[in-house]
C-alpha cells in the first residue's frame, strides 16, 4: 500500500524551542500552535513543547480542544486566544476554562465588560464561585502600531484608558501586545517605527493611578531572531518552532538551517511508476512539458489532493536517495512527474516503491515554497486528511 506520510520529528521541535530560548534568554516563551500547530497536529505538538511558558492559538475552538486535553492530562498551562472572542457567553467560557483572550477592539472590550458585570450580579449562593471566577479574569490588550489589521488605534486606546479610570484596576489587562507587519524584512524602517509606537502607547497607561505590572509582548519568530529590542516580557514563537526561517520571504533567501533550526515535518511518498519516454513526448495535463531527449520519468504518488502545491513550477526539487531531481509537467491531484536523468548520471539505482522526500529532512521546505510562489506557512497548513501523520 502506498502511504503518503508526514513524519513529525518531536526532538527537532524541542531543539527549535531551545533555539528560541537562546535567542530571547530574558523573555518568557509563548509557543504559537494555531491552525493545528501549523499543520503539525496541535495535541502532540503541545505535549512536546510543555517546556514553553504558555501556548497561543487563533480561535476559541482551538483553545477548547487544547484545554480539554490539558485537563485530562493534568496540565495547567495558560492558553492565549489571539483573535479573541466575540460574545459575553464566550468571555464567560474563557473565565471558566482559564483561557486568555486578546482584546483587539473596543467592541471586544465591551463584551468583556458586560461579561464581568454579569458575573458580579450572580445570586448570593453563587458567591463562592463568583469570587473564584473573578480572580481568574485575565486578558491581553492588543494595540495597532502599524499592521492595521487587529488592535486598538491610538485614539481608541485613549477611549479605553478613560473607561479604565472609571472601572478601576480590576478591568486592566495583564498583557499589552502588538504585532509586526514587516519583521521578516530585517531592515524595513517600519519595524523601528512600530517598536517606538508600542513603547509610547504603553506609556499612555501610566496616566492610570495604581497601575499594576502589565507585561509586554511584540516579537514573532522574525523579531525573535532579528530585533532583540522587541523581545520584552513574552516572545511569541511560531514558524521557527517548526524549523522554518521566518526570513524566506525577504530578498535574502534563507532557510531554517541558516538559523540553526531543524525541520520538524518531513513529507514523503513513493515512486509508483517509471517510464521511458521519447524525445518530444509531452507529460501530464496540458502536455505542458515535453522531453528534450529520450529519457526516464518517475511518477510519484503525491499531488494537490495531499496538499502538495499545484503551482510548484518545473524544476521544483524532490529528493530521491539523497539526490535532488526536478519536477517536470503539471502537478495533478494524486501525482507528480519527475525527471530521473540525474539519478542515472550518478548511477544511483531506483525502482518502484522507493522513498521520495518532498520536503523536510534533506530538502528545506523553503526551497519548495519559493518554487511554488508561496510561503512555507501555507504549504504546512495545506496538508490534507489523506496524509498519515507519524510522530517520532
Ligand atoms: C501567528 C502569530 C505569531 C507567530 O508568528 P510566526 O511568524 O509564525 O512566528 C505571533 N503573534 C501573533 C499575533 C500571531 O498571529
Amino acid at each position: 500500500m502506498i502511504t503518503v506520510k508526514a513524519t513529525i520529528n518531536l526532538d527537532a521541535l524541542r531543539h527549535n524551542l531551545s533555539r528560541v530560548k537562546q535567542a530571547a534568554p530574558d523573555s518568557k516563551i509563548i509557543s504559537v500552535i494555531k491552525a493545528n500547530a501549523y499543520g503539525h497536529g496541535i495535541l502532540p505538538v503541545a505535549k512536546a513543547l510543555l517546556e514553553s511558558d504558555c501556548f497561543a492559538v487563533a480561535r476559541l475552538d482551538e483553545a477548547l480542544i487544547l484545554r480539554e486535553s490539558f485537563l485530562k492530562n493534568g496540565i495547567t498551562k495558560e492558553i492565549i486566544i489571539l483573535e479573541g472572542v466575540f460574545s459575553v457567553e464566550e468571555y464567560l467560557q474563557c473565565m471558566a476554562l482559564k483561557l486568555i483572550p486578546v482584546v483587539n477592539s473596543l467592541e471586544q472590550f465591551q463584551w468583556l465588560q458586560d461579561s464581568l458585570e454579569s458575573e458580579n450580579s450572580l445570586e448570593p449562593e453563587n458567591s463562592l464561585e463568583r469570587a473564584d471566577k473573578n480572580s481568574e479574569l485575565n486578558y491581553w490588550l492588543k494595540i495597532d502600531t502599524g499592521m492595521h489589521r487587529l488592535g486598538l488605534s491610538e485614539d481608541e486606546l485613549m477611549v479605553l484608558i478613560k473607561k479604565y479610570q472609571q472601572l478601576g484596576e480590576n478591568y486592566l489587562p495583564s498583557g499589552f501586545i502588538s504585532h509586526f507587519a514587516c519583521a521578516d524584512e530585517i531592515d524595513n524602517p517600519l519595524n523601528q517605527i512600530q517598536i517606538s509606537q508600542f513603547n509610547q502607547q504603553y506609556q499612555q497607561l501610566s496616566i492610570l493611578k495604581e497601575l499594576p505590572d502589565i507585561d509586554k509582548s511584540m516579537a514573532n519568530s522574525a523579531a525573535i531572531l532579528s530585533l532583540p529590542e522587541a523581545h520584552f516580557d513574552w516572545v511569541r514563537a511560531g514558524i521557527m518552532l517548526y524549523g522554518i526561517s521566518p526570513f524566506e520571504t525577504s530578498n535574502v533567501s534563507r532557510n531554517g538551517l541558516d538559523e540553526q533550526l531543524k525541520p520538524v515535518m518531513t513529507l514523503s511518498s513513493e515512486i509508483i511508476a517509471i517510464k521511458k519516454l521519447k524525445k518530444g513526448d509531452c507529460i501530464g495535463y496540458g502536455a505542458s512539458w515535453c522531453c528534450p531527449e529520450d529519457m526516464t520519468i518517475g511518477v510519484i504518488a503525491i499531488g494537490y489532493g495531499d496538499g502538495y502545491p499545484r503551482h510548484a513550477s518545473c524544476g521544483t526539487p524532490v529528493l530521491i536517495h539523497g539526490t535532488e531531481v526536478p519536477l517536470v509537467g503539471r502537478v495533478s491531484m494524486d501525482m507528480i512527474t519527475v525527471d530521473l536523468r540525474r539519478l542515472e548520471q550518478k548511477s544511483i539505482a531506483f525502482q518502484i516503491g522507493d522513498k521520495v522526500i518532498l520536503w523536510g529532512e534533506g530538502l528545506p521546505i523553503e526551497r519548495v515554497s519559493r518554487k511554488a510562489g508561496t510561503i512555507a506557512y501555507e504549504l504546512l497548513c495545506q496538508i490534507t486528511q489523506r496524509v498519515s501523520f507519524e510522530y517520532e
